[in-house]
C-alpha cells in the first residue's frame, strides 16, 4: 500500500497528485487482478473527494492531502478485499439512475434491464388496450348512437394498470418503472424490512430528481430554479416519494390481500442454485446477500413458487414476467408448461445474447373459469 514505499522508493512522488494517485493505484489493483482498475481508481478517488470524474482530470496536480490520502487507502483497501464498488460507494448506476445500495440489496445488474424494457413494453401494451376499450365504450354509449371516436386521457392522467414487483430488493427496477409512468400504480413487495429502507430511500431520490426535470414546454428555460417548484407542486403534491408506488413488507404475494388483481407482475428472484454460491466471484459470494440469490437446489425454486401463484394475482391477460438464470430456459419451460393457467412460454434474450426474462401470460379462458369460483 501506499504507506509501504518510503521515501527513497524512485516511483513514489513525494507529493500524491490526483494523476500520480491514479496511475500509482492502477497498478496496485492489476497486482490484485481487480477489474477495470484504472476505472475503480477513479471512481472510488472521486468518491473520497466528492467530485466528479471529469474533475479528476480538470484538477489533476491537485494534492491530496493527509485525511484526504487516508480516506482514499481506506477505500483502496476494502477494495482489494473484494467488497464491490458499488457497496464501497454506497450507489449504484441502473436504466437511467443512480441507486442507493447497502449489503442489504442486490447490487442491480445490466443483465436486469431487459427485465425493465419488457415491462415497460408490456406497460404500453396494455396503455394501448384500455385506450382502444375506452373509445369502444364512448362509442357504445354515444348519446345518439353515432360512433364517436375520441381520444382516451390516459396518458396524462389516470390508467387503470397496476403492476407489482416481487423480491424489489433496492427497488431500482420499480422506480425505474414508476418514474417514467406515472399513469400507472405500482406495488413491490420484499421480505427484508432494510431493502424497504433503501427502496424508500431510492423512490425519494427519483422524486427529488424529477422536480428538477423541466416540463416539455419550459426546455428552453436555461436555470434549474425556474422550473423546478412548478414541477414539484403539479406533480407530487404532499408526496416526497413517487406517489405512485408503495412498498410492503413481506415473502412474496404475502402483503397482498386475496382478490387483488394486477395487471404485471415482475421479478428477479434469486435463481442460483445453493451448490453455486460457492463458486461465485468473491465479490458477490462474500458481499451480496444470500437471500437474493439462494434459488435453491434446482436454482428455480422461487422463480417456480412465484409462477404457481402468480394466476391467483394476475387479471385476466395479465403477465408475470421474471427474471432467470442464462441457462435456466429449458427447465423455466418445463415449469410453465405444467401450469395451465398460463398460455406457452415466452422467453426475451439479454444484450450478450441469453434467454434471461421468461414472460407468461395467464389465459384469458380463465375468466369464465374463475368467475365460478
Ligand atoms: N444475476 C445475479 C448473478 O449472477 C443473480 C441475481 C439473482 O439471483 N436474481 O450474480
Amino acid at each position: 500500500m501506499l504507506s509501504n514505499y518510503t521515501a527513497q522508493d524512485k516511483n513514489v512522488p513525494d507529493r500524491w497528485t490526483i494523476l500520480k494517485l491514479l496511475a500509482w493505484t492502477e497498478g496496485y489493483f492489476k497486482s490484485y487482478n481487480i477489474d477495470s482498475p484504472r476505472l475503480t481508481a477513479e471512481i472510488l478517488l472521486c468518491h473520497s473527494l466528492n467530485i466528479r470524474r471529469l474533475d479528476l482530470y480538470l484538477q489533476f496536480d491537485r494534492p491530496l492531502n493527509k485525511d484526504e490520502l487516508a480516506t482514499y487507502k481506506s477505500l483502496i483497501k476494502r477494495r482489494v478485499k473484494k467488497e464491490p464498488v458499488a457497496y464501497i460507494t454506497g450507489n449504484k448506476g441502473f436504466w437511467d439512475s443512480q441507486f442507493a445500495v447497502t449489503t442489504d440489496v442486490l447490487i442491480p445488474r445490466p443483465d436486469t434491464e431487459t427485465l425493465v424494457e419488457a415491462a415497460l413494453e408490456e406497460i404500453e401494451q396494455k396503455r394501448k388496450g384500455q385506450r382502444e376499450g375506452d373509445i369502444v365504450a364512448q362509442n357504445n354509449y354515444s348519446k345518439n348512437n353515432e360512433p364517436e371516436v375520441k381520444e382516451s386521457k390516459h396518458i396524462d392522467s389516470k390508467t387503470n394498470i397496476k403492476v407489482l414487483e416481487l423480491g424489489t430488493g433496492s427497488g431500482a427496477i420499480a422506480v425505474s418503472l414508476a418514474k417514467t409512468n406515472p399513469d400507472v400504480i405500482f406495488f413491490a413487495t420484499d421480505i427484508s424490512p432494510k431493502a424497504a429502507i433503501v427502496a424508500k430511500r431510492n423512490s425519494l431520490n427519483a422524486a427529488i430528481s424529477l422536480d428538477s426535470v423541466p416540463p416539455a414546454s419550459s426546455l428552453h428555460v436555461s436555470t434549474v430554479s425556474s422550473y423546478s417548484v412548478p414541477v414539484r407542486n403539479e406533480r407530487y403534491k404532499e408526496s416526497l416519494y413517487l406517489p405512485n408506488l408503495s412498498f410492503l413488507v413481506g415473502s412474496w404475494f404475502s402483503p397482498i390481500k386475496h382478490g387483488t388483481r394486477f395487471d404485471i407482475i415482475i421479478s428477479n428472484p434469486p435463481y442460483i442454485p445453493t451448490d453455486g454460491i460457492s463458486t461465485l466471484q468473491q465479490e458477490v459470494r462474500d458481499y451480496e446477500p444470500r437471500l437474493a440469490l439462494d434459488g435453491g437446489s434446482d436454482g428455480i425454486s422461487c422463480l417456480r413458487e412465484i409462477m404457481l401463484s402468480a394466476p391467483y394475482y394476475l387479471a385476466p391477460d395479465g403477465v408475470l414476467l421474471m427474471e432467470m438464470g442464462f441457462d435456466q430456459k429449458y427447465k423455466v419451460e418445463y415449469e410453465a408448461l405444467k401450469i395451465s393457467q398460463y398460455e406457452a412460454p415466452v422467453f426475451i434474450k439479454d444484450y450478450a445474447g441469453h434467454n434471461r426474462v421468461v414472460c407468461l401470460k395467464k389465459i384469458r379462458a380463465l375468466r369464465g373459469i374463475e368467475a365460478e369460483k
